[in-house]
């Protein structure tokens, strides 16, 4: 059967629950123990697919084509857990299913409440994940802050399970924020206080304690929290801002995390081994002295998680080459108004993300052209690829007014459209192209020599495709469609001929790439823009 940890987060959002959960899954992963980790989103969204960016920072898509929270991305990047659409839960789904049933009739008689129905299908969620992935260790991040109203019943439920569950079963972690005051010069250790105080009257007393704190705790800071929060002083543990979230592991492991663990479940395990990690990843990030600048060209550009799994696999691609990866991050809108060069000048590689609607897309047009023309390495993903098509049809094939038909409707040439399965489609959750699809590779290419396979699976999330009409036009002016999907021919990755590097594809690389392992099209981009 498998053990659960609890993970909750107090004081304030943005903690760093996702990262600290990740951190402790790799932890306990190499003591050669299996682990999954769950994310419970309170919101009422089924899924995060129909937000916007803002409201939500990126949309991670699973193996299996779930739209999901951007910590099963971390989940991911940190662990080797197989992630599916079961690993992440919101308040949404539960109550679909649960008012689903209720149509069924499957509770007839009953008047159907929060507690039991709604708890128990929480709980039947978190088990069902566990089980089905046969896993040593479930970890499960409730998400939000303790004493919102949303999260109560995700936490009422894992009150219930630990109790149901038994004491070598189940624990609680808190992670909680520990400010520093500088005019008082001191740490105040009061909010987090209150925070365990509302967990307690919830039910929940947690057992160990991760404190987020821009300085290290000093013995008497840990012996306060852990006498008011009634934990050991040992299970205080400090959570200092580090530079890179790859640092958190060997953070945690240090301060003896992992121990902790396996002795409160009582875990058969492996002594700790994390070398590999140590020596693969923190080494190379720490000594890597040659820089890289690589500029992204977005339009959610000013928030910090709207790319976070681009921004991670290109740090990849930078460690995998022993780089330090400076990313500038610019506005395609800018472009739009001051024209490329202000930006785009002197920068070793340029990126241009996936996205929705016209906002933005001259701009990108205009910087793809620039690395077309100035030879400087290009990466296009998703709407990236998108516009580097439309750039190449309209500046070297002549097609002066090639668009994609979802930002023209009637253009002379809809060189991105709709493929006919999606015109009919009506709902706008989860009907796009989603998950893991097959893509060939053609030999000769640069994806084949970066990828040494010919058969791989990439992830997608996208309506609109390479409309096959254009193929000829655009072969004979010297691109290279280096991929497809083998079932309908679908265009995946496209190339240019007589470029150093430049290299677009339909899916989303950035979501399989790993700090210890590089996704090859980064790795490749990467050593490009270095060269
Ligand atoms: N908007 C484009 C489409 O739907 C691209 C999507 C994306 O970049 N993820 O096809």
């Amino acid at each position: 059967m498998s053990k659960f940890i609890f993970v909750t987060g107090g004081v304030v959002s943005s903690l760093g629950k996702g990262i600290s959960s990740a951190a402790i899954g790799r932890l306990l992963e190499s003591r050669g123990l299996k682990v999954t980790l769950i994310k419970c989103d309170p919101y009422i969204n089924v899924d995060p697919g129909t937000m916007n960016p803002f409201q939500h920072g990126e949309v991670y898509v699973t193996e299996d084509g779930a739209e999901t929270d951007l910590d099963l991305g971390h989940y991911e990047r940190f662990t080797n857990a197989k992630i599916t659409k079961d690993n992440n839960i919101t308040t949404g789904k539960i109550y679909y299913s649960v008012i689903t049933k209720e149509r069924k009739g499957d509770y007839l008689g009953k008047t159907v409440q929060i507690i039991p129905h709604i708890t128990d299908e929480i709980k039947h969620c978190l088990k069902k994940a566990a089980s089905e992935q046969k896993v040593d260790v479930a970890i499960v991040e409730i998400g939000g802050t303790v004493g919102d109203i949303e999260s109560l019943p995700f936490l009422e439920s894992i009150r219930q399970l630990r109790l149901e569950l038994g004491h070598d079963y189940a624990m609680n972690i808190h992670v909680t924020l520990v400010p520093y005051l500088k005019s008082a010069g001191e740490i105040k250790t009061k909010p987090t206080q209150h925070s365990v105080g509302t967990l307690r009257q919830i039910g929940i007393m947690p057992d160990i304690i991760i404190c987020r704190t821009e300085r290290v705790l000093s013995k008497d800071s840990k012996e306060k929290i852990a006498l008011f929060c009634n934990v050991d002083e040992d299970a205080v543990i400090t959570a200092v801002d580090v530079k890179s979230i790859y640092e958190v592991p060997g953070m945690f492991k240090r301060q003896n995390l992992d121990n902790l663990i396996v002795r409160r479940l009582n875990l058969k395990c492996d002594k700790s081994d994390l070398n590999n990690w140590e020596n693969s990843v923190i080494k190379r990030l720490k000594h890597s002295k040659k820089g890289v600048e690589i500029a992204v060209v977005g339009k959610y550009i000013t928030l910090q998680d709207a790319y976070k799994s681009i921004y991670e696999a290109l740090t990849h691609g930078a460690i995998s080459n022993e780089a330090r990866l400076i990313i500038k991050k610019v506005d395609s809108e800018d472009i739009e108004k001051d024209g490329v060069r202000k930006y785009l000048s002197g920068v070793k590689g340029i990126l241009v993300p996936g996205g929705f609607g016209n906002r933005g897309i001259e701009g990108k047009i205009q910087a793809i052209q620039f690395a077309r023309e100035n030879n400087i390495p290009f990466f296009g993903i998703c709407l990236g690829m998108q516009t580097a098509v439309i750039e190449f049809a309209r500046n070297v094939c002549g097609l002066k007014q090639a668009n994609s038909t979802e930002f023209d409707k009637t253009t002379k040439y809809p060189v991105i459209s709709l493929l006919d399965e999606q015109k009919e489609v009506e709902n706008k959750g989860a009907t796009m192209r989603l998950g893991a699809y097959e893509c060939v590779l053609k030999k000769g290419t640069k994806a084949h020599s970066a990828y040494k396979h010919t058969n791989v699976f990439e992830r997608h999330r996208h309506r609109y495709e390479f409309n096959n009409k254009y193929r000829n036009v655009m072969e004979d002016k010297g691109m290279v469609f280096s991929g497809f999907h083998p079932k309908a021919s679908l265009v995946e990755i496209i190339e240019i001929k007589d470029h150093p590097w430049f290299i677009s594809c339909q899916f989303h690389p950035e979501f399989k790439s790993k700090p210890d392992n590089a996704h090859p099209l980064f790795r490749d981009f990467i050593a490009a823009a270095l060269s």
